[in-house]
């Protein structure tokens, strides 16, 4: 079948409203977050509006040996959706809305391309609360939360997303629809299927409906930054803030002084609350049901702590706007990144115990190799996962830099991608972090649920 007839045949099945064609595909379906953006236009873009039409869809494309590239909010960062030469865009975007609140059971049912901060909002006026939560909250969707397996600010606490997942739907590269809503947190009748789907990126099916797990709604937040002179302190105050707010711990942000400074120098209206400088800053947020109570404890916590030397300095935020302003500081690296000319951008993991070492080891690698790089490191620290920002300001030391960190990466048994998924662009780098039998495994899933390779193919593996 050419590729004209099967776009034909799909328009015929799904209608007009759901097939693009050319100059009618806009922009926003050819690039994401990685700054990459498609070579070509693809052919069309396909927004089907139900898991029925998905379903048909694949079954068409199945039938063509036609490869697809699947889209959720287009916020990743490893360039996992953006349509190689040849595939059809396939957009998720109008399947989007929240089908059931369960108040009882304590879940809620969303469609595929509902947006990550739809569902937190739903949640928070059901009387809940859904604890992803991520920079791209706005844009990004709950498919591609799933396909991802994201992580973001809350992870010490609730888990990245697949713990947070009960149940799902997916279609299969030969359309047919594995339905697995499941709504039970305990459930160990064979094979946990969903698994399959999580943290996948869209290789072994399309992600099309998603249970997810609620829990109680927190009333109250207690947000601090702190100063220190080591990691070791770091580390060891992580535990210590982990048993002494006895679970309530739901943030812990390292920033290193090199980042801390470049954001206060370069973001306009920041302030450190600090007058002197240290060499790392910790942003830190408990969540529990008691303002006044759970405000005392943090404070004497900090006190403690204070007085006992862990910490150098602490300030603790005394409004709602104050608290925001220190996570501006964390999150201001999203203002800055556009700024750094050919910057690369790693979310890699490593053991805590040797987070200090490989960082000073792959500086001092990158400074031997280019004297006027500049490096960038901040941390969630607590599930090991560190950004680490490196530019020389020059496009042809980009792919170089990739080589040098992800070959260390390897030495030190890390992640070369601790949140973002391997997409396209780290696909060349997975065997530093996974073994020949791990990979052999991987290709053989891959083969099993789509043997002719349409779905996302060149992703991941
Ligand atoms: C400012 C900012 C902050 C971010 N912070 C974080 C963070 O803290 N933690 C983190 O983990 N990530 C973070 N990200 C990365 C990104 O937001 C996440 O990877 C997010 O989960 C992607 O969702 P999306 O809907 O935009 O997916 P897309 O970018 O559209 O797609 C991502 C991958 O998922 C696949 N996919 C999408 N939808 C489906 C589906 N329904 N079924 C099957 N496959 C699908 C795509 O094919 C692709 O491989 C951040 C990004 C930005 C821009």
């Amino acid at each position: 079948m050419t590729s004209d007839s099967l776009i034909e045949n799909i328009r015929a099945e799904l209608g007009d409203k759901a097939v693009f064609i050319n100059d009618q595909i806009g922009d926003k379906y050819l690039s994401d977050w990685s700054g990459e953006t498609a070579r070509l236009r693809p052919r069309a873009l396909i927004r089907p509006a139900d898991t029925g039409e998905v379903s048909v869809l694949l079954q068409l494309c199945h039938d063509a040996g036609q490869a697809i590239a699947v889209q959720g909010g287009m916020t990743g960062l490893s360039a996992g959706a953006i349509p190689q030469d040849n595939e059809l865009a396939v957009s998720l975007e109008r399947m989007s809305g929240i089908e059931e609140i369960d108040s009882d059971a304590m879940t809620m049912t969303v469609l595929c391309g509902t947006p990550l901060q739809t569902i937190q909002e739903a949640a928070l006026a059901a009387g809940f609360s859904f604890p992803l939560d991520l920079g791209a909250r706005g844009s990004c969707t709950i498919g591609g939360n799933v396909s991802t397996n994201a992580g973001g600010n809350q992870v010490i606490r609730f888990g990245m997303t697949r713990s947070l997942i009960l149940g799902l739907e997916a279609v299969l590269a030969d359309g047919t629809v594995l339905s697995s809503l499941n709504k039970m947190l305990k459930n160990n009748a064979g094979y946990d299927l969903k698994q399959l789907f999580i943290g996948t990126e869209g290789t072994l099916g399309i992600v099309t409906r998603v249970v997810l797990r609620l829990f109680p709604k927190l009333n109250s937040r207690c947000t601090a930054l702190c100063a220190f002179t080591q990691l070791s302190d770091v580390i060891h105050f992580l535990q210590l803030s982990g048993s002494e707010m006895g679970g309530l711990l739901s943030s812990f942000e390292v920033m290193w002084a090199s980042y801390y400074r470049h954001i206060i120098d370069h973001v306009p209206h920041l302030h450190s609350p600090f007058d002197q400088q240290y060499s790392f800053y910790v942003l830190m947020e408990i969540e529990g049901s008691d303002q006044q109570q759970d405000s005392r404890r943090f404070q004497s916590m900090l006190e403690a702590a204070l007085a006992s030397g862990s910490i150098q300095d602490a300030a603790i935020a005394q409004s709602e706007k104050e608290a925001t302003t220190f996570w501006q500081i964390r999150d201001g690296i999203a203002e800055v990144l556009p700024t750094l000319a050919h910057c690369a951008n790693f979310d890699i993991g490593v053991p805590i115990s040797r987070m200090q070492d490989f960082i000073t080891d792959a500086d001092q690698q990158l400074q031997t190799r280019f004297p006027s790089i500049t490096t960038f490191t901040f941390s969630h620290i607590g599930d090991s996962n560190l950004h680490y920002i490196a530019s020389t300001g020059v496009k042809e030391d980009k792919e170089k830099i990739y080589d040098i960190v992800y070959r260390l990466i390897g030495d030190y048994q890390g992640s070369v991608t601790a949140e973002h998924g391997i997409g396209i662009l780290k696909r060349r780098y997975l065997k530093y972090s996974r073994s020949e039998t791990e990979i052999k495994v991987m290709r053989q899933l891959k083969n099993a649920f789509d043997p002719k390779g349409i779905l996302n193919p060149g992703r991941v593996i």
